[in-house]
């Protein structure tokens, strides 16, 4: 826990992240979770990934924008992943971080480029997955999310299970009909807010998981748990819930063996393919969440 608390600190830290960035030995370790500096990188790793049977989602790596340049250059960020995505006629998603889009400086401009995302995937036939931060954010990111919804129907919310308040959220969002992509969580949060052990954080997702099977739109379970993959095929067996009803989610880099397991079950995996140079707090919430990870970056720095 304390080294979790120390990584997600750590991950907020301007300078540290200004000197992880430079091109460099960092960059280098960092695509053990990162398919690569640009949007080619990222096509040529979902194109190996298509050749596997697996699915992709593309994270443009960038969150708390600080102008209005900024969460524009995003903006035209993402619309290039979708024309690429169209162009190599590749099964993928976009997924975005709203602080990314500039949510911290101008919600409505935020959420006018929300819509025209929705709007361009709309016409490539896929949608835009709406990643979850901090705690702050997720009233007003919800918001957004069911206006979006409400337009074109395209998009997908991500709930965190570690947050007392997700039951509610998920109950709300399958009434209205709007997919929900399920998490553990990634950030530093307050106990007020989150559950802070381990066995509650899993048992909330499990509890929200039989909520989505039960009554979600096209819920997407994203973990590397093999416990939580496990009882979640049991319960889809049980229900009847088929590969075209539902998605397992994953990042680039994580789970192999697990992954196995449910493609060799018939159900559909989309990877999180991350790319980008602004790598640095992704890379330190994946350092978070293993701490064992810390050998895998200490061994590659030493090396170099
Ligand atoms: C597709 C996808 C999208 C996500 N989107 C969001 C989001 O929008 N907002 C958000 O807050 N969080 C997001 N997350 C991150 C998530 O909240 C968790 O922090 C992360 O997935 C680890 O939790 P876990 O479910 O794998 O379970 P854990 O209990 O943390 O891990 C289970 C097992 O998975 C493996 N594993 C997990 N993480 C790592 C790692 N970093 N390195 C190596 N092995 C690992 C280990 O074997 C571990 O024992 C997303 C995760 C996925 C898969």
């Amino acid at each position: 826990m304390l080294l979790r608390n120390l990584f997600l600190f750590l991950s907020r830290r301007k300078w540290l992240r200004t000197r992880m960035e430079q091109p460099g030995m960092a960059g280098r370790v960092a695509r053990r979770f990162v398919a690569g500096r640009t949007l080619e990188d990222a096509v040529q790793v979902s194109r190996r990934l298509a050749g596997e049977g697996i699915l992709v989602t593309l994270d443009h790596l960038g969150e708390n924008v600080t102008n209005g340049l900024e969460a524009a250059a995003s903006l035209a960020d993402y619309q290039d992943a979708l024309l690429r995505l169209r162009q190599e006629r590749l099964s993928g998603t976009i997924s975005v971080k709203l602080t990314q889009l500039g949510l911290d400086l101008d919600a409505e401009a935020c959420r006018e480029r929300v819509f025209l995302l929705c709007d361009e995937a709309l016409g490539s036939g896929t949608r835009v997955e709406v990643d979850m931060e901090a705690s702050g954010y997720v009233d007003r990111t919800l918001a957004i999310v069911e206006a979006a919804h409400a337009r074109t129907g395209n998009v997908r919310a991500v709930i965190q299970a570690y947050l007392r308040r997700s039951e509610a959220d998920v109950r709300r969002l399958n009434q209205l009909g709007i997919p929900v992509r399920l998490c553990k969580g990634a950030y530093l949060e307050p106990e007020s807010a989150a559950f802070a052990a381990k066995r509650e954080v899993d048992e909330n997702y499990a509890r929200l998981m039989s909520l989505l099977l039960a009554d979600g739109a096209q819920p997407a379970l994203a973990t590397h748990d093999g416990k939580l993959v496990r009882r979640a095929l049991r319960e889809m067996a049980r229900r009847g819930i088929g590969p075209a009803e539902m998605e397992f989610q994953m990042l680039y880099g994580i789970g192999r063996d697990v992954r196995r397991t449910i493609l060799r079950a018939g159900y559909r995996v989309r990877l999180y393919v991350p790319y980008g140079a602004a790598w640095y707090p992704y890379f330190m919430r994946r350092l978070a969440e293993r701490p064992a990870n810390l050998w895998f970056l200490a061994r590659n720095l030493m090396r170099a």
